[in-house]
């Protein structure tokens, strides 16, 4: 079985839609494919806009609708013939029916819980899995329509729901046992154990398309996407950034972690599991070589990958003359905001022990802090620690390889590169995988710091 993935802009109009049924006409000639879609792009984010409205009494959320269903309608009849179509629009007004009244209970209630969101959300993958599927079959090429709520089985965490492999894997062989010539599977929603609607977060289809190629035993993970591969920067931030031709697992994640959009990170561990080869494609440019994301890939090639960022970062320093003689200061500190959900980004210690800086997402400030001066309530009025000092509008940069180790010299080359540029640097931190760099700068830096960066470690 093949997996292939297309996200939201290969699947944004009917010409992207009518290029997709090009890679798949080629591909199902080597064997059964599974096509995983997401949504028509920008339809998510109306989706979550919609339901923001919604639930704070704004009646503006009509009009977001009314955009969604207008595009969804222009696609179904710019694609399908005249004779196919009011079958296809049937389904589709049933589910914008369905979704405008949800909304509507949103609205009148004027409360979104995480689970409403999530159902709301899972219309976009419904509407362009329909309409995508219809397509394909209007066009004479037999496809059919997966159902991942009754393969891909989740918990209750809404938003983010976390797959019981144990439960799914089994159900995917039994769902594809048949291999019927062309699946077209919705990505980012799931199941819970329960039947509720669950997603898998925001970027999850390339996680859907890897859960299926490991539990198949794909050959191989294709990626169909907007770029010609995993670029060695961000291509909006940075313009001479070029497509890395090999690049290991280990490399791929920091990156992605690190922000490169590109693929979902919690996309590379089962194809890693599994040693199962992702390739990033560019659905508008299909014969370029696009990003081998493999085991071995780290042998050869450049030592260091790629650049990447994070925006919206803020450190939080937590220092004090008593936190030497604290037992266990770090551990409480980093269960204290794990507790709290805080997702820490990244962590510096000075050697003298008296500073401990942490960088999280800006959003997550007052739930940080709330957490700390709950954990150390004692030892802030004792004063051996002192108030949590924030600094805000941050970015992290990272540089990434895992043979930068093997080179003397790349941190120094970083600093003096933003030094030269005049970048000022407020925290530093190396991994201790030794396949990251990372720093800490200004927000306003970030431009100037990645493209400097680039031309002193990519260009020449
Ligand atoms: P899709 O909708 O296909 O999943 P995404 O928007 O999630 O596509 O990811 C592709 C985008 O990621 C690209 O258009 C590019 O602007 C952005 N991006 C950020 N960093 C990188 C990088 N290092 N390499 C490639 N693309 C990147
Ligand atoms: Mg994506």
């Amino acid at each position: 079985m093949q997996v292939l993935k297309f996200g939201g802009t290969s699947v944004a109009s009917a010409k992207n839609i009518t290029l997709v049924k090009d890679i798949i006409v080629q591909k199902k000639d080597a064997g059964s494919l599974i096509a995983v879609v997401s949504a028509l792009g920008g339809i998510t984010t109306q989706l979550v806009n919609a339901s923001l409205l919604a639930s704070s009494g704004d009646e503006g959320y009509l009009k977001l609708l009314n955009q969604v269903e207008q595009k969804h309608i222009k696609t179904v009849q710019e694609l399908i013939s005249v004779k196919a179509q009011s079958k296809t629009l049937g389904k589709v007004k049933i589910l914008l029916n369905d979704l405008e009244d949800i909304c509507r209970g949103v609205f009148l209630i004027q409360e979104l819980t995480a689970k409403t969101s999530d159902k709301i959300l899972s219309f976009g993958e419904k509407l362009s899995s329909t309409i995508i599927a219809d397509f394909l079959n209007d066009s004479g090429i037999n496809s059919s329509l997966a159902q991942p709520q009754e393969f891909i089985i989740t918990d209750n965490n809404y938003g983010r729901a976390n797959v019981d492999f144990g439960v799914t894997v089994p159900k995917i062989s039994a769902y594809f046992g048949e291999q019927l010539p062309v699946y077209i599977c919705p990505g980012f929603i799931a199941s819970s154990k329960d039947n509720q609607w669950t997603t898998l977060g925001r970027g999850g289809s390339d996680y859907t398309a890897a859960i299926l190629a490991s539990a198949l035993n794909a050959a191989e993970l294709e990626i169909w996407t907007d770029v010609s591969g995993m670029m060695t920067a961000d291509p909006r931030l940075v313009r001479s950034a070029y497509a890395i031709n090999e690049i290991s697992y280990e490399e791929a994640m920091e990156l992605s972690h690190f922000g490169a959009k590109v693929i979902y990170p919690p996309t590379i561990q089962p194809a890693l599991e599994k040693s199962i080869p992702i390739r990033i494609k560019n659905t508008f440019s299909k014969e370029d070589a696009g990003t081998l994301i493999s085991a071995n890939a780290s042998a050869n090639g450049q030592l260091i990958k790629g650049l990447s960022s994070i925006q919206n970062i803020a450190l939080l320093n937590v220092s004090g003359s008593g936190m030497v003689g604290i037992p266990n200061f770090s551990h409480r500190l980093f269960r204290a905001l794990s507790n709290a959900k805080v997702n820490v980004v990244l962590i510096t210690q000075a050697s003298s022990e008296h500073t401990i800086c942490v960088g999280i997402d800006a959003s997550d400030i007052s739930k940080a802090l709330t957490a700390i001066e709950s954990e150390f309530a004692f030892e802030l009025s004792a004063r051996k620690i002192n108030p949590v000092e924030v600094e805000k509008e941050l970015a992290i940069i990272a540089l990434v390889g895992a043979n930068m180790k093997e080179q003397v010299g790349v941190s120094g080359n970083m600093f003096s590169v933003l030094g030269q540029n005049g970048v000022n640097i407020k925290a530093i931190a190396q991994g201790s995988s030794e396949r990251n760099i990372s720093v800490v700068v200004h927000e306003k830096e970030v431009k100037k710091a990645l493209n400097s960066l680039h031309e002193s470690f990519f260009l020449s």
